[in-house]
């Protein structure tokens, strides 16, 4: 399979971000009375959408909360997280120089995230001229695990053998349900490598042979 099109995932493939969107969620909801540790948000919460994410928490809560009272802390975490983006970020210098020399493919992010909340590292970091196109949370009615993020990203490149880049179950998901080969990834510290020796493998190289 030789792909044409890597549509990449945002949080915890190009970016580091999954601690920060925690200490943010866990901040702003803390005064009302819901403790977010870092094991549940990673194992539970990664690759769910924020409405669903408050669903869980609200539901789960003792006494069950109002899932809407949750969600009004968004715009809130969503500044702080903007924030926390400029002061560090969050996308390494080493996963730049991979994306710049993957020229022989179109590239997209798909992410659950909004586009306020990656565009602007996106472009601080110099990648966002590389990119396609990006599907962000309003482009879409259903979001991952839908297929409908992929499959709209594939639309936009008019890709036929796209590769998708993933770190969360959801995610894995939603581009298996759309027809396309999934790489999973630990972290984005992870992924520059794990993704060249995939591609090499797929090209018929021995993955140290370039
Ligand atoms: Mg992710």
């Amino acid at each position: 399979m030789h792909y044409d099109s890597i549509l990449f995932d945002f949080d915890g493939v190009l970016a580091d971000t999954e601690p920060i969107h925690h200490a943010c969620w866990r901040e702003v909801l803390a005064p009302l009375g819901i403790n977010l540790d870092w094991e549940t948000y990673r194992t539970r919460c990664i690759g769910l959408s924020d409405w669903e994410i408050m669903v869980m928490l609200a539901t789960e809560h003792k006494p069950p909360l109002d899932p809407h009272l949750l969600y009004a802390t968004r715009p809130v975490k969503q500044r702080m997280f903007a924030a926390r983006m400029v002061a560090y970020p969050p996308i390494r210098e080493a996963t730049v120089d991979f994306i710049s020399s993957l020229k022989k493919y179109r590239l997209a992010v798909v992410s659950s995230s909004d586009l306020s909340e990656i565009e602007p590292p996106l472009v601080a970091c110099g990648i966002r001229p590389k990119l396609d196109a990006l599907v962000t949370a309003s482009d879409v009615k259903e979001p991952k695990p839908s297929p409908e993020p992929y499959l709209l990203a594939a639309h936009l490149l008019n890709a036929k053998s796209p590769l998708v880049v993933e770190d969360s179950l959801a995610g894995i998901a939603s581009g298996k349900a759309a027809g396309f080969d999934v790489l999973r990834v630990e972290s984005a510290r992870s992924m520059p490598e794990a993704l060249r020796s995939w591609l090499d493998r797929k090209n018929g190289r021995a993955p140290n042979f370039r």
